[in-house]
């Protein structure tokens, strides 16, 4: 067993030479033209699974802000209704009594109209008569001042009719921007309802995932370059576990599990494992046959960067460290199955 060890350790530390320096991904890798379409939606379940909990507290947060909001714009509609309604009510109001004060403005032109009449007919009376002509003249002074004081009166009328109506297009405009802006709260608050309950569960996306893993294996072998890969913490992995990984990693060291290990390595590198670890021969002899087990070239999930020779601590995982335990227990959540012949050989399909 501790050749074993020894032997796996050197392996650990070979991969870790290799492994880049360019930065974690904090997200799926983007699209690229040689990764098969099915790896990338591997890694876009992984990463919906990974990340379901916090999509859905943060989908929580926003209906509760979206909550509030609706609240304060349904009583912002409510006051909006209720100021328009005044200003139409007052604009009909202002409308009617101009009306009124034009009718009796025309009134008090016909009865000067009159007036003046009078006193032309009077002046022309034979004998004439100063006294009536003075009262005639007199009734044309004071139904001139009516007059005028009509006027006037209608000017200020019409003035409180054109206040009326500016306050009448203004409140009914504001309402209807009231009203639309509870709709759309009422519509946002409708959808992220519907996000919520179309929403999958982490373990769900896992599940799909773990169904493609397979496939996934398949498909990018055969399109697989070095630049496929990324470094997590020193350990190179495929891109498209490299999100999985770094949060298997980090959860772990959460726990008090510390993690790392070897993961890509090239072809001639498997070949020379094939040498050192005592294979009968490099192409076709059995993983089993040789004195640790190692895959015929070609066939290692390490040479595309999906499995990861684990260890903890400096040590390679056996199945009493307590790290084995821990990701007996958690590793599927992030894609990673054991092998079980190699306890410390984890990869996304457990091949
Ligand atoms: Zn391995």
């Amino acid at each position: 067993m501790k050749k074993r060890q020894r032997a796996t350790r050197l392996v650990a530390a070979a991969a870790m030479t290799i492994a880049s320096v360019a930065p974690v991904a904090a997200a799926p890798a983007p699209a690229q033209a040689a990764v098969p379409g099915v790896a990338k939606t591997y890694a876009s379940l992984m990463y919906r699974s990974l990340t379901a909990d916090a999509t859905m507290a943060k989908l929580r947060s926003t209906l509760a802000t979206q909550k509030t909001d609706q609240r304060k714009r349904d009583s912002e509609a409510v006051k909006a209704k209720k100021v328009n309604d005044s200003a139409q009510a007052r604009l009909a109001s202002v409308t009617a009594g101009h009306k009124a004060v034009h009718e009796k403005l025309k009134s008090a032109e016909r009865a000067l109209s009159d007036a003046k009449n009078a006193v032309a007919r009077q002046s022309k009376q034979r004998p004439r008569n100063n006294a009536a002509i003075a009262r005639a003249k007199r009734a044309v002074t004071a139904a001139t001042t009516t007059r005028d004081t009509r006027r006037t009166r209608l000017h200020q009328a019409a003035a409180a009719l054109r206040t009326a109506k500016k306050d009448a297009s203004t409140a009914r405009s504001a309402l209807s921007g009231a009203t639309s802006a509870a709709t759309r709260a009422a519509s946002a608050i409708a959808q992220t309802q519907r996000r919520i309950d179309t929403a999958g569960t982490a373990a769900g996306y896992a599940t799909q995932a773990a169904a493609l893993s397979r496939t996934v294996v398949d498909e990018t072998r055969p399109v697989f370059t070095v630049a496929d890969t990324t470094s997590v913490y020193g350990t190179t992995v495929h891109k498209n576990v490299a999100f999985a990984f770094k949060r298997m990693v980090d959860d772990a060291r959460a726990d008090g599990v510390l993690l790392s290990g070897g993961g890509f390595r090239t072809k001639e590198r498997q070949i020379e494992l094939r040498k050192i670890n005592g294979c009968p021969d490099v192409w076709t002899a059995p993983a089993s046959s040789c004195r640790v087990p190692t895959a015929i070239p070609g066939r290692s999930l390490h040479e595309i960067g999906l499995a990861v020779d684990v260890t903890s601590g400096g040590k390679t995982l056996t199945r009493k460290s307590k790290a084995f335990t821990w990701m007996s227990a958690h590793a599927a959540e992030y894609g990673f199955v054991n092998l079980p012949s190699e306890a410390w050989h984890w990869s996304i399909t457990g091949g």
